[in-house]
């Protein structure tokens, strides 16, 4: 998202030239710099003590295809504490065994997701209202019922040399 208006006094913002940066919007008011504003988000790739890959399906999302564990990451929050606490709020499965993977730009929704793999120790599902089902697949099943070329499908076979 570019900014056109300085969020906190309102003035129309013009475009400075930032050393290395290039032309940036700019609050001639506040003099302050807004830089485009992506959001941030985790992904996660949740695997059992048995190897297998726990995917999800939410329907608001797509009925025919699988999805890793996903969330914005809210003001306040580390990438590492989003991840745990969607996993939880998502799958009732709970690990602080992290490992960060890789970054992703989602282009469609100016998002930038970062990876990880979490290891957990199988535990009863408890699941949100936005997710419909959840189940463990081994990892080629899981490989198949990701969408092809999606990022989620990136992000396991990126997970593998982990697993
Ligand atoms: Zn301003």
């Amino acid at each position: 998202m570019k900014y056109k208006f300085c969020p906190e006094c309102g003035e129309m913002l013009i475009e400075k030239e930032l050393g290395d940066e290039g032309l940036i919007p700019y609050c001639n008011t506040c003099k302050k710099p807004y830089f485009e504003k992506v959001g941030q988000s985790v992904l996660v790739t949740v695997v059992n003590e048995c190897n297998e890959v726990l995917l999800l399906k939410q329907n608001y999302v797509s009925r025919t295809n699988w999805v890793l564990v996903a969330g914005y990451i809210k003001k306040g929050e580390t990438a590492e504490e989003t991840a745990i606490r969607e996993v939880i709020e998502e799958t009732g499965q709970r690990s602080d065994k992290l490992r960060y993977i890789k970054s992703y730009y989602y282009e469609k929704h100016e998002l930038l997701m970062l990876g990880y793999l979490m290891k957990v120790e199988k535990g009863d599902f408890s699941k949100s209202i936005e997710v419909d089902e959840l189940k463990w697949f081994s990892f080629d099943d899981a490989i198949l019922k990701l969408r092809c070329g999606s990022i989620g499908e990136k992000h396991l076979l990126n997970c593998l040399k982990y697993i």
